[in-house]
């Protein structure tokens, strides 16, 4: 017989060593939210384990659902000891290579203090570090990969990469992003802060002047500076100051491990990767091996991971009940933690993953 498809197909992968416990977990807390016949998720194959067993990282047919989905909602990719015959890392390459196939350019970090003590920073309450990262996800320092040159063993070179089209690209997403984070052009907090090392080298210099350009378009936005060094401290002594942070892809990288970890860790650090075409949802954190299988690992970044794909898609479909349901989820990750009860090892607590998962389902209002 027929078999009714929902109005949203998600192309899950769940990857390698904790990404099919946080990605399962997460997959159930988005159906207990959105209810029936919303929502497809379909399993498939992809990552470094796969790799082990087929000979494959990103199998073609997992590919063409990737790009014919809505989204994508992902557990983890790498695990250590895996190589390609030439020796080098299988890695995360089943990220890098959908990142690139499909042009995700902006890798999106929210970061966001819950209620509950989870911040290494003194008196910091929830709500008072609330802001997003934008990682220029394409070029900088990280486009050299493969390409780097050592002279013979002696001198090792990468490269920078810095375009137009690159940063005008990022910066709009950015102050696209901090137009929408606040109510009115009044909030005191509709500001994008542009993080380089803009004084010291040329590609930076160019990074910040075209910020600056798009800059003319968002009169409504503030602009604000920041050399990466001047960043980490001000990420650490005044965090409540920050809205949208845009960086190029390693300052990107090194200052949201930063920032979550203000906010308690990898284990609660949601991402998306966007283009203009495709959006995929994972954790920021990598497949952890140590704690695989151990039903220890906080699903709370897939879970919040989650919960960001449904308000990408609640906005770009002008779909009202996945923002809502978005909101339910945030809301029941709060309650959860606020209560205190069932908190994750990484965050203090003693709860199992399916405990934290099923707190969360019990929570939703
Ligand atoms: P990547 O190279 O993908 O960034 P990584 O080497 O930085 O990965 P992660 O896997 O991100 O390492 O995590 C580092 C450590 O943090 C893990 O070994 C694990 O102990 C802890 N960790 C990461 N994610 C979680 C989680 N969801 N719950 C609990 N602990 C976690
Ligand atoms: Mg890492």
């Amino acid at each position: 017989g027929w078999i009714e498809m929902a109005k949203y197909q998600i192309a899950t992968i769940e990857g390698d060593g904790i990404g099919p416990e946080v990605c399962g977990a997460t997959v159930h807390v988005l159906k207990e939210a959105l209810g029936s016949g919303i929502m497809d998720f379909n399993q498939f194959p992809g990552g470094a384990s796969h790799y082990v067993k087929s000979g494959f990282v990103l199998p073609e047919e997992t590919f063409a659902a990737c790009q014919h989905s809505h989204a994508m909602l992902h557990g983890a990719a790498g695990l250590p000891d895996v190589t390609y015959p030439d020796g080098t890392e299988v890695g995360n390459d089943l990220h890098l290579q959908l990142r690139f196939k499909l042009d995700l350019y902006a890798n999106v970090r929210p970061i966001r203090l819950y209620q509950g003590d989870f911040s290494p920073l003194k008196n910091r309450q929830a709500g008072d570090i609330d802001y997003v990262i934008v990682r220029e996800n394409t070029e900088g320092l990280y486009a050299s990969r493969g390409a780097g040159v050592l002279l013979r063993g002696e001198v090792a070179t990468d490269t920078l990469v810095v375009t137009r089209k690159g940063v005008e690209r990022i910066a709009k997403f950015a102050f696209e992003l901090s137009r929408k984070r606040s109510g009115a052009p009044s909030d005191h907090k509709r500001r994008m802060t542009v993080c380089d090392k803009a004084n010291i080298l040329r590609s930076y210099a160019f990074f910040r002047a075209i910020c600056d350009e798009v800059a003319q378009s968002y009169p409504d936005v503030a602009i604000d500076y920041s050399y990466v060094d001047a960043m980490t401290v001000h990420l650490v002594k005044r965090p409540e100051f920050y809205d949208v942070i845009v960086a190029e892809n390693m300052f990107g990288d090194i200052i949201s491990d930063l920032g979550a970890a203000t906010v308690g860790g990898m284990g609660i650090a949601p991402s998306g990767e966007l283009g203009d075409h495709h959006g995929l949802f994972q954790g920021a954190h990598g497949s952890a091996p140590d704690i695989a299988g151990l039903n220890v690992a906080s699903p709370l970044a897939t879970i919040l991971s989650g919960s960001f794909m449904l308000r990408w898609l609640g906005d770009r479909h002008q779909d009202q009940q996945l923002t809502e349901a978005a909101e339910r989820i945030e809301r029941a990750v709060e309650l959860t933690l606020s209560q205190g009860k069932v908190i994750p090892r990484d965050l203090g607590g003693q709860a199992s993953c399916t405990d934290v998962t099923q707190a969360i389902c019990r929570n939703l209002d």
